[in-house]
């Protein structure tokens, strides 16, 4: 292998994980800016060739700047979207900040509580990744740093929309993907609340988000699978399981819609990728929706 080769393999990041076996996705590195070991996990942020900088928690990457936006407004404004007035919102995980700039694009909003475990995915994101955290210092921001399932444990009926930006469920998010946790996510959400949480890939794992839905479906009374695509998560894809405290199944269609100067700022979500985010490809319907 001759030299210039060998200097371009260790320029890049490779993810590797259980969750994920025999692939592996990598983007190229042009700088690392910070890495360092938390309480918790492992911290990196790199500047990527073609992603703009990238977030990594113990070797998994969480959020790049070119896709998250992809991410970010479908996990907000589908719930957000689905609830007629949401004025108190909880945001657990999502240090990063970009699920509150998001949650803050509702005028209706008067208070969002950000429960993050790790204060130092915060600090590192305020420092590097300004366009995720830009909302972080807003004064309806109260941010938590404690276990998510411990808060919501301690705050039964409080919050209009729940939102769990976890990472996988190997690791501190392991609870969230446990049923106790949303037990109490549904506790702790109002009588017509609404929860969104991060499901996984229907490429990667239906194995658990088959369980999981069906352990949704024993505490609320609707439950859905909503998926969004986006290039640096394994598969391309992502889902939100989205669960509803009230009897009411047509969460798919969104009883608000943004208005002109709210659509300005987005560059994914609209009303008919709202619909649309449920419409499942066949070999996910009968395994998710047939039960
Ligand atoms: N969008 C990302 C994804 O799906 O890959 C997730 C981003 S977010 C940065 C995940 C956050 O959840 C991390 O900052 C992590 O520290 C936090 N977290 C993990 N377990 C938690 C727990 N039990 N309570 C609160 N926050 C937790």
């Amino acid at each position: 292998m001759n030299h210039h080769h060998q200097d371009e393999q260790l320029n890049w990041f490779t993810e590797r994980s259980v969750l994920w076996p025999g692939q592996a996705q990598s983007l190229q590195i042009e700088q690392v800016l910070f890495s360092e070991k938390s309480k918790f996990q492992d911290i990196l942020v790199f500047q990527s060739k073609t992603y703009g900088k990238v977030l990594v928690l113990d070797g998994v990457i969480q959020v790049t700047e070119r896709d998250e936006f992809a991410y970010q407004e479908m996990i907000v404004h589908l719930p957000m979207f689905s609830h007629h007035c949401p004025e108190r919102v909880l945001v657990i995980g999502g240090g990063d900040g970009g699920v509150i700039r998001e949650v803050l694009k509702h005028d209706c909003v008067q208070e969002i509580v950000l429960c993050e475990i790790d204060s130092m995915v915060v600090d590192v994101c305020k420092t590097y990744l300004p366009q995720l955290s830009v909302g972080l210092d807003d004064p309806r921001v109260k941010i938590e740093y404690r276990d998510g399932a411990e808060y919501l444990r301690q705050h039964p009926h409080s919050f209009d929309v729940i939102i769990t930006d976890s990472s996988d469920p190997v690791g501190p998010a392991d609870v969230l993907f446990q049923r106790p946790f949303y037990e109490s996510l549904h506790t702790a959400l109002k009588p017509d609340g609404i929860c969104c949480c991060q499901a996984e890939s229907i490429w990667l794992h239906m194995d658990l988000i088959r369980p999981l839905l069906d352990t949704c479906r024993n505490i609320f009374a609707s439950v859905s699978y909503a998926y969004t695509m986006i290039p640096t998560y394994p598969g391309g894809q992502i889902g939100f399981a989205i669960c509803s405290k009230s009897v009411r199944d047509n969460i798919r269609q969104p009883l608000r819609k943004p208005d002109m100067t709210l659509l300005q700022t987005l560059k994914y979500y609209c009303p008919e990728i709202h619909q649309a985010a449920f419409v499942l490809p066949l070999f996910a319907k009968r395994e998710l929706e047939d039960s």
